[in-house]
């Protein structure tokens, strides 16, 4: 059929993987067209994810650092909460964002195309134009043809199939809406999403119970760092439930009653205002056409890509949550990178530029919780698992001055460095932990040190500005190289 857009580039999803390689290669000199189903781009991330939790987080994190106040001798009247105005608030964040997005792409004269995109064959897509807030069908077409495609398509949240239909069931997106403060709240999945939802909602007064199939909660983190998080936060939950299912869920006039079975075989029931599903997200592999271009799927979902993110058709690409775990921003954007500049390499022939591979030695993760949970690199658990010989450097912060005068000297900062014969003792860094305030921001510099085959020497002589609470880092690394000086 006849053509109506032609490009070099055509990058489907405009989430943080989609705008970053289209940003990428269009400053590179291509051609690029970014299609997206949604009114604006962003993707998940900057509109149902990362960037609304982070704007309700902060709000929750004030609102209990006022209340805790009152042990530092300031007292404040009992927050009173505008839920509308709260939620504008957010909407606010995520349109700033988003707006800017697309004031970036025409400044690089990136073209973007609204709406549903699906392969017809190798080069080309068809994409079904959508209107309105959603992605509703316009009944219009068009044809593009590319030379060379970026699958950034993403993903969504898993639904469990016996939950019914009804308002007071949510995903993050729905939980995100932030429609009404439940008296009574279930979060399905104690993960990452999970509890940061739970955080925002109680924080904002509902009680709430979680339950979890695992043996843990935050599953990824080392137990020591979560066992710091549960402390803190065990006032929030009337009930933790692990080792248990969510098996049946029914929809009565007084709540959403739920049944649980714990794998010994128990069964319970809970009634709920709200329940939040937060058990995991998967690909949109399978809904794309990736079978007509040719683009290899698994059964869940997923497209395999080499290290240039390339899937199994040589000039296809794929990059963010749709080629695995860990499905995080950060990890989308980092690939993005590589992926527009094999492109633009191989299109320009710009040999230097085609070699860009993946290859990141760690990917850091981060729960914005409060106190906030962040690790990367080599965990303890997983240390112990492989029976990797490692030294340990643990710095806890009641001995740090700063987070003691923050009234916040719960955390601690771990690292692990490399401790195998052949490292005679200046072992690398292997990887680090932190919980407490400002955890999350804190991470990145252990990534580098890591990225950079930093040793205990390298870290603890580093001069870190006191009185921080990044100075822990430095702190733990001269209690690991056995030359710890004791500054409060
Ligand atoms: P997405 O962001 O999913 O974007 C894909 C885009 O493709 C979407 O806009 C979608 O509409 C579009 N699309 C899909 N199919 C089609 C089609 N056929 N045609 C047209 N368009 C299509 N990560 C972090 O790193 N830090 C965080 O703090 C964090 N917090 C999160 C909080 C929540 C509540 C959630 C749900 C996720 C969070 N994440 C976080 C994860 C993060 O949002 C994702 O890892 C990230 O958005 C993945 O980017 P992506 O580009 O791969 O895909």
């Amino acid at each position: 059929g006849p053509v109506d857009v032609e490009c070099d580039l055509l990058v489907l999803g405009a989430g943080p993987g989609g705008y970053s390689a289209a940003f990428r290669a269009a400053d590179l000199g291509l051609k690029v067209v970014l299609v997206e189903r949604y009114a604006t781009l962003g993707g998940v991330c900057l509109n149902v994810g990362c960037i609304p939790s982070k704007a309700l987080l902060h709000v929750a994190a004030v609102m209990d650092e006022v209340r805790h106040m009152a042990d530092l001798g300031v007292s404040f009247g009992a927050p009173s909460v505008n839920i509308d105005t709260l939620r504008g608030h957010k909407d606010k964040v995520i349109g700033k964002l988003t707006g800017g997005l697309a004031a970036m792409a025409k400044m690089r004269k990136v073209t973007t195309l609204r709406g549903l995109g699906r392969f017809l064959d190798p080069h080309h897509l068809q994409v079904a134009e959508t209107q309105g807030p959603g992605s509703e069908a316009s009944g219009a077409t068009k044809a593009l043809r590319f030379k060379r495609a970026i699958i950034a398509a993403g993903s969504q949240s898993v639904k469990l199939p016996f939950f019914p239909q009804d308002d007071r069931i949510v995903d993050s997106t729905g939980a995100l809406g932030l429609k009404a403060v439940p008296k009574k709240m279930l979060i399905v999945g104690g993960g990452i999403i999970g509890l940061e939802m739970g955080t925002v909602y109680s924080s904002l007064g509902a009680r709430l119970d979680v339950v979890e199939m695992t043996d843990g909660l935050m599953q990824g983190a080392d137990r020591d760092l979560v066992k710091v998080w549960e402390k803190m936060n065990k006032g929030r939950f009337d009930k933790v439930m692990l080792k248990t299912k969510t098996v049946g869920a029914e929809a009565t006039p007084e709540g959403i009653k739920v049944q649980f079975e714990g794998l010994d075989g128990s069964r319970s029931e809970g009634l709920y205002d709200l329940v939040l599903q937060a058990v995991g997200r998967t690909p949109n592999g399978r809904k794309i056409g990736a079978e007509q271009a040719g683009v290899v799927v698994t059964d869940r979902g997923f497209i395999p890509v080499d290290v240039q993110m390339r899937t199994n058709v040589p000039h296809i690409h794929a990059i963010g949550d749709i080629v695995g775990q860990p499905m995080l921003a950060h990890k989308a954007v980092h690939e993005a990178h590589v992926a527009a500049e094999v492109i633009a390499g191989e299109l320009l022939g710009d040999k230097e530029l085609a070699s860009a591979a993946f290859n990141a030695r760690v990917i850091p993760s981060v729960a914005y919780t409060d106190p906030e949970v962040a690790w990367v690199g080599l965990t303890e658990d997983q240390a112990k698992a492989q029976g990797l010989k490692v030294k340990k450097g643990l710095f806890p912060w009641s001995a740090s001055g700063r987070a003691i005068a923050n009234g916040r000297d719960e955390g601690f900062t771990k690292l692990l460095f490399d401790d195998s014969p052949e490292a005679h003792g200046h072992g690398k860094i292997l990887g680090g932990g932190i919980v407490g305030t400002h955890a999350g921001d804190m991470i990145g510099e252990i990534a580098l040190a890591i990225e950079m085959g930093a040793d205990a020497v390298d870290l603890g002589k580093t001069i870190h500005p006191h009185p921080t609470l990044g100075e822990s880092i430095g702190m733990a690394a001269e209690v690991a190289h056995g030359s710890c000086t004791d500054l409060p």
